[in-house]
């Protein structure tokens, strides 16, 4: 009864030697999930082990390359592999010409059917994996549509008496005074911190969000934890984020590609989820 976050890709724009674009592996019970799929989410794919043709539901923030370009590499070699289960893909309106326009040209033979769902319209799991996790999209502040989305897992209050856990994705967004409300009290927030705080006028031009932005609205949500990623390229030392980050909320790891963030199950009666010591959560960082 796992729930498991691996990050795939950390950078912003600009793909890096050791720092991918934005791209997230979420498994919850052992079903898996794709969070973005940035250029080179593939290859870390691989690195970490995890199966292209378990993934069985992606869900995509907003069309910038540096979310999506990864995408359509990965549906082929999906194909490659012969799978035949149908794909969930979940994200704005505006990635569905996309997905038609790349079915017309490389869909004939692909061997499985492309199930997308604009999440303007509500969002809708299988009823096999909505057995395990609820999903909800909710709209963030960026340069053009783009969604959060917000996992929580399913437990059975007769069989499985322990709290729920929880997790939410934000990027790419500038703060906004609804987005606490939307991930209040997940046990991991995961939010863009593009740039340091030195440079809000960045952030602000870009509609992103600085160190300061992210832990402000994990302390005002009542996270966890929180994870900050998205950096942009022409930050050198990610540590200077992470620092600026615990001034305000302590509990903060600037995570980079590999890391794998465990979040134990807990017997409701025995503990609430912001006890959860550092070590129990951080499985496998390279941090
Ligand atoms: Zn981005
Ligand atoms: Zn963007």
């Amino acid at each position: 009864m796992n729930f498991t976050l691996t990050i795939l890709g950390s950078a912003s724009a600009l793909p890096f030697s050791d720092r991918n674009p934005s791209a997230q592996a979420l498994s919850v019970h052992g079903r898996l999930f794709l969070i973005d799929c940035g250029e080179g989410t593939q290859q870390r794919i691989r690195q970490e082990h995890l199966s292209f043709v378990k993934i069985e539901a992606v869900f995509i923030s907003h069309i910038h390359g540096d979310h999506v370009f990864g995408l359509f590499g990965l549906l082929s070699t999906m194909s490659l592999y012969r799978r035949v289960a149908p794909l969930y893909i979940y994200g704005p309106g505006n990635l569905a010409p996309i997905i038609k326009f790349y079915l017309s040209y490389f869909g004939q033979d692909l061997g499985f059917e492309i199930v997308f769902q604009d999440v303007a319209d509500g969002l809708q799991l299988p009823a096999s994996v909505a057995k395990h996790v609820t999903v909800s999209a909710f709209p963030l502040n960026h340069k053009i549509d783009c969604y959060g989305y917000r996992f929580d897992e399913v437990v059975s209050p007769r069989r499985n008496p322990w709290k729920p856990r929880s997790y939410a994705y934000c990027s790419d967004t500038a703060p906004f005074g609804g987005l606490c409300d939307a991930v209040r009290g997940v046990d991991i927030l995961y939010h863009e911190a593009t740039y340091p705080v030195e440079m809000e006028n960045k952030a602000e031009q870009y509609h992103h969000s600085t160190t300061r932005q992210a832990a402000a609205c994990a302390l005002d949500a009542g996270a966890g934890k929180l994870l900050v990623g998205h950096f942009s390229s022409r930050v050198k030392d990610i540590r200077q984020l992470e620092a600026e980050c615990r001034e305000i909320f302590p509990e903060t790891v600037a995570v980079n590609d590999g890391d794998v963030f465990e979040i134990p199950y807990i017997r409701e009666y025995e503990k609430m989820s912001s006890d959860i010591p550092d070590d129990a959560l951080r499985a496998d960082s390279s941090v």
